[in-house]
């Protein structure tokens, strides 16, 4: 018997516009309830809709680096549905002319290859209000999100595991972060994920059986994703197992949710067609046409992606998949350490400054870590410090958070705060002496074998430190202690 998982995924990405898609309401978060309304984005009966310009342009962008082909005619559609956190019941989206189609995204495997997913397509459409149901005996509706725009990517049965499905939600998540048209806030519910799961199994005889595709609604976190495909997999190959009836053919297409606690897939309904939503032209918004002048001046503005920037580090500056993956991770931090490398200092020192001190810094004040007010050329006079010995690791720390404030070069910081290492050889070969002077028995220790010799060391190496308050080179120092230790 062979088991193959298809898996296609339809991802909304909440675009980071300042209003929403067809009004001009604010688009906050955790404002309170019903705050951020008006007849648009209420329904209200005589109320037109005007297209969100930043939205459509985002849009392009991402469709752009999601190497999607851009439609340069693309018209609004009403998908019709009734819920409560629908007030006008129906939802502005596109239908048979998306705004962009036929792209791919390259995914990176476990065994250092990667896996191209093919989109199908890429297209806008606003979001509905929110349902509360906690602690009260009624529901509440709260529609500050009814009407923001979301930008739905669907991608193609390639993918077949559960892994490559949390690789490719990641991935996604950091191009559309780095092109700045979405915040991609999991914890803000900017992502949301619906697997379309089924399995293709070949029993002894040859004979093929495919499973109902089932589609999971509404996941908004890698974790709920991973496991609910991993879930599905069970669950469907256990379902056919019985008496091999568990087939598209005779059980149709389902809608499932996820309960998180129970760590399960739950049935919810037969799933609906497209005709089921009598899908027509919005008559209320004008098709968008698009020239090629627009089309190129975006196209101009998207620069090195993060994928092939990364490549770049890798190869350029020798740096792990790691350290690249990090710098990569949004545009304004890659070009901080970029622009510190190709100012002349070593690519490793640089780094690990940004990764182990600005990225932590930047954390804690919340804020990117080209604003923490230190330029990428005091970065590289830092780094270029560490390299050549004027100054220690714990010393470059000092000096970093002092540079944020204090705009002077760092060597002339590193001289203030008397953070300058000790290399001057005659003045160390003086403390070297006295400290050999002062502690015979770890001079004879230190000349013995194993252990003992190696501690002894250590202790009047620290001798000789605590005598320079931590400023003498430990290279330099450690060097001249093991010349004299010898005669
Ligand atoms: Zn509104």
């Amino acid at each position: 018997m062979e088991v193959k998982t298809i898996v296609g995924l339809e991802i909304h990405v909440q675009l980071a516009t300042k209003t929403k898609m067809f009004c001009s309401c604010r688009l906050g978060f955790n404002d309170p309830p019903n705050s951020n309304v008006c007849p648009v984005c209420l329904g209200l009966p005589g109320s037109l809709p005007v297209m969100n310009k930043t939205a459509y342009e985002y849009s392009v962008r991402a469709a752009l680096a999601l190497n999607c082909q851009i439609a340069r005619f693309t018209k609004w559609d009403r998908k019709s549905y009734y819920y409560p956190d629908l007030p006008k019941n129906y939802q502005i989206s596109q239908y048979d002319l998306p705004m962009s189609h036929d792209g791919y995204i390259e995914i990176p495997l476990e065994d250092g290859t990667t896996k191209k997913i093919r989109i199908l397509r890429a297209h806008l459409e606003e979001d509905a209000g929110k349902n509360l149901h906690e602690g009260q005996a009624h529901s509440q509706v709260d529609l500050n999100r009814a009407g923001t725009p979301l930008l739905e990517i669907v991608t193609q049965p390639d993918l077949d595991t559960p892994e490559q499905c949390k690789t490719l939600a990641v991935e996604l998540q950091k191009l559309v972060q780095f092109l700045g048209v979405s915040a991609a806030d999991m914890q803000k519910g900017h992502m949301r994920f619906e697997p379309n799961i089924n399995l293709h199994i070949t029993d002894d005889d040859g004979r093929e059986y495919r499973t109902p595709i089932c589609e999971i609604k509404n996941l908004n976190s890698f974790r709920a994703l991973e496991r609910s495909v991993a879930y599905e997999q069970w669950r469907q190959l256990n379902e056919w197992k019985k008496d091999h009836s568990f087939t598209i053919e005779k059980a149709g297409k389902q809608n499932r949710g996820w309960n998180d606690q129970r760590n399960e897939t739950v049935f919810q309904r037969e799933k609906e067609e497209a005709h089921d939503y009598r899908y027509f032209p919005e008559p209320d918004l004008v098709p968008v046409k698009i020239d090629d002048a627009w089309l190129d001046s975006i196209r101009s503005t998207l620069g090195e992606l993060p994928q092939a920037m990364k490549a770049r580090f890798m190869q350029q500056y020798q740096l792990n998949d790691y350290d690249a993956g990090v710098l990569t991770g949004d545009r304004h931090t890659a070009a901080f350490f970029d622009q510190a490398v190709q100012a002349g200092a070593p690519s490793k020192r640089v780094a690990n400054l940004v990764t182990q001190l600005g990225l932590k810094i930047a954390n804690e004040q919340n804020c990117p870590v080209t604003q923490l007010g230190i330029t990428s050329a005091q970065l590289a006079q830092l780094a270029n410090l560490i390299e050549d010995g004027t100054i220690n690791a714990s010393a470059a720390a000092t000096i970093f958070e002092t540079m944020r404030t204090d705009h002077s070069d760092p060597k002339t910081i590193a001289e203030k705060l008397n953070l300058i290492q000790q290399s001057d050889t005659s003045a160390l070969e003086t403390l070297v002496d006295e400290v050999i002077a002062a502690n015979p028995q770890a001079v004879t220790d230190a000349a013995s074998d194993g252990k003992k010799s190696k501690k002894a060391r250590g202790f009047l190496l620290g001798q000789i430190m605590q005598k320079t308050k931590g400023q003498a080179n430990p290279k330099i120092a450690g060097d001249l202690l093991d010349k004299k230790l010898k005669n």
